[in-house]
């Protein structure tokens, strides 16, 4: 049982697990976070250095498009690569569905009320029980179904939930059932209603994603608004922030939203002031130096950089490493929250680097001897 206070306390909905790859998602499993590839695919080694990069800053699985036949003819290698599990993007051809699972994809993102004839459902669904390939439905505002923007009159959530339903339906009457599903669309109003309709009415594991977020400022802000109101509320069981910047970017914003919620902890997270004339050094310039000084930090620390007094040490109290800003250069070093030593302008961030990186380490083989005392049996064994 968690021992967080009542009011920092996430209920996460109750859904089915599957794997995509051996990444979990749903049924209790941490939030995965994902991103998608901008490269050409056929260019295995773009494609392939995008997503080394993107699994670099934690990505737990990345998506690649499969437009046509020379993509799903360079998943075999990029698959084979990736450290990460791959997800085929298939729009509408079944047979790229087929190419993509019998290359190693982990998953197909594809809507099986687009594929066409039964048969090719079949064939589709044939190829993901073969290959151990898991699906995703994708409902998206933008694309939904001629006949129910009739029926619904506009891209409702009511209407986005139905054509997610249809899909289901497809799935559940081939007895597929390893999959999960996304309503996405670019209005944070629509896009919240849309899952929470549909997180009550399946157990499926669901992807959250704001599509079209936008740019990387307005993009991340739109994202932390709509996947933060679900995340918090309990529903989401992997997520995507959908920028227009670099797929590593996304990455990073989706944690930082996981770990705004306390959802998921990875790298150094850091706790900072804006600043302002009581300043005992540069915060902002300090802030930014840290920040990419310790990105290659994947332990979960915090630490909080405080330019003076007034909030320094109550923030400390709560971080692992904390400085607040003194007089004259000299500024306070704190220890699990503790007063410890100090340290100057001029040797701070090389300091904190090396204080964080020692930590990291203790938590490390920490880590390593617990692991290594469950495995070894008892004395009375
Ligand atoms: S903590 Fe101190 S330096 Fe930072 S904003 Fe507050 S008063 Fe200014």
């Amino acid at each position: 049982m968690s021992s967080a206070p009542e009011y920092r306390q996430i209920l996460r909905r109750k859904s089915r697990q599957i794997f995509v790859g051996s990444v979990p998602v749903g049924g209790g499993a941490p939030i995965s976070v994902q991103t998608m590839t901008n490269t050409l695919t056929h260019d295995v080694k773009g494609t392939l250095a995008q997503i080394l990069k993107s699994a670099e800053a934690g990505a737990d699985i990345v998506r690649v498009s499969c437009p046509d036949e020379a993509s799903t003819a360079a998943l075999k290698e990029i698959v084979r690569e990736s450290p990460v599990p791959i997800v085929a993007d298939i729009h509408f051809h079944y047979k790229r569905a087929i190419e993509a699972a019998e290359a190693g994809a982990a998953c197909l993102r594809i809507n099986p009320g687009n594929i066409g004839s039964e048969q090719r459902v079949r064939d589709v669904i044939k190829a993901a029980k073969d290959y151990n390939c898991s699906m995703r439905i994708g409902v998206n505002a933008g694309s939904l179904e001629r006949d129910l923007l009739e029926q619904f009159g506009e891209p409702n959530p009511a209407a986005m939930v139905e054509s997610a339903r249809r899909h289901i339906r497809i799935l559940e009457d081939n007895d597929f059932f390893n999959f999960k599903i996304s309503v996405k669309a670019s209005d944070v109003f629509l896009a919240v209603a849309a899952y929470q309709e549909l997180a009550e009415a399946c157990d499926y594991p669901l992807h959250l994603g704001i599509t079209e977020a936008g740019g990387l400022r307005g993009g991340t802000v739109k994202s932390s608004i709509g996947l933060g109101m679900l995340l918090w509320s309990g529903i989401g069981d992997t997520i995507r922030v959908s920028l227009s910047a670099p797929p590593e970017e996304e990455v990073k914003v989706g944690f930082d939203i996981l770990k705004s919620l306390d959802l998921r902890h990875r790298g150094v997270r850091v706790v900072s002031c804006p600043s302002c004339a009581r300043q005992g050094f540069d915060v902002i310039k300090t802030v930014a130096m840290l920040e990419d000084r310790v990105a290659h930090i994947q332990t979960p620390i915090t630490l909080s950089i405080i330019g003076c007094i007034v909030n320094g040490p109550g923030e400390a109290r709560e971080t692992d490493i904390g400085l607040t800003g003194g007089g004259n250069g000299t500024h306070m070093v704190y220890l699990a929250g503790r007063q410890d030593h100090q340290t100057s302008t001029e040797q701070m961030v090389d300091h904190l680097v090396e204080l964080i990186e020692k930590k990291a380490a203790a938590v490390e083989a920490a880590k390593a001897e617990a692991a290594m005392a469950a495995d070894k049996p008892s004395a009375a064994e």
